[in-house]
């Protein structure tokens, strides 16, 4: 496992993700309306939302699967897809930009396992294939990484031998292969039958104590209250409000915050 998993966190440090008045439009459809928002290293921050209010599109954002309207994104102080070179903005090459996102780890609603590959063949297919890391090291590191999301006896499985919640662990462990600073969750559990919510859960919160960075679009409340450090609602491609778990999912100040808190409850 890499440094960034273990690292303590300094919360007093730079952000490791600093948006300001990110905007995103598709066609003339504006779905991100000037988002600013920083996280820091060690932060686990859980974005709230009721559906189509632009969760999906910033973490897509974030991880350059979609290029920014308006407004900037950096990771790590690095501006992402543009970069500034005497004063002017230039469009980072494509190699630049899969530098950046391969410091950044995903994690869907949808596994989106190689269904061809065993569970260990697909976690260390990226770390041979895109960090050329040496196959055997890759092997011990996907085995050791299996352990750590309870599934070192399942590593030669094939995905469709797995269940759902075993599937996403997997998909875990595959993201953490390429060693992330940061890792992204989209409604990780939103697919799973509500049995196997809980084991994938768990896996995020030992992530969590290890000190990991962690963005997580979610509808677990009970996750979002015992885990984030700090929770942020959107609504309509705005931040509505952020704050403490315990103070937002209490007691919202905005009215928006409060109805989505009443449905979802
Ligand atoms: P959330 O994750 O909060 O449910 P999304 O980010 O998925 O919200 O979607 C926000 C809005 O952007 C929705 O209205 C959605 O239909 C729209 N949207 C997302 N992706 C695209 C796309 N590729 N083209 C057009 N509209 C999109």
């Amino acid at each position: 496992m890499g440094g960034a998993v273990t690292s303590q966190s300094t919360p007093a440090g730079p952000p490791l993700v600093r948006a300001v008045n990110a905007i995103k439009e598709f066609g003339s459809t504006r779905v991100l309306d000037g988002i600013d928002l920083e996280v820091h290293r060690g932060e686990v921050v859980c974005l709230l939302g009721p559906s189509g209010s632009g969760k999906t599109t910033f973490l897509r954002l974030i991880n350059q699967m979609e290029r920014l309207t308006g407004g900037r994104i950096w990771v790590d102080g690095e501006l992402l897809g543009v970069e500034e070179r005497g004063g002017r903005l230039h469009v980072r090459k494509d190699r630049d930009i899969a530098r950046q996102r391969a410091r950044i780890g995903m994690v869907f609603q949808r596994f989106n396992l190689f269904p061809h590959m065993t569970a260990l063949e697909n976690v260390v297919e990226a770390p041979v294939h895109v960090k050329r890391m040496n196959p055997a090291e890759a092997r011990r590191q996907g085995l050791r990484l299996l352990e750590l999301v309870g599934l070192a006896e399942r590593a030669d499985y094939y995905p469709s031998q797995l269940s759902g919640g075993q599937q996403q662990r997997v998909a875990i462990a595959r993201a953490l292969a390429m060693e992330p600073e940061l890792m992204l969750f989209d409604e990780p559990t939103s697919a799973l039958d509500p049995e196997l919510v809980g084991e994938v859960l768990t896996v995020m919160r030992d992530l969590a104590d290890s000190g990991m960075t962690m963005i997580v679009v979610t509808h677990e409340m009970s996750f979002a209250r015992e885990v984030a450090d700090r929770v942020v609602f959107m609504d309509a491609g705005v931040v509505v409000e952020e704050g403490d778990p315990e103070q937002v999912l209490r007691s919202p100040r905005e009215p928006r915050t409060r109805a989505f808190l009443d449905r979802v409850r």
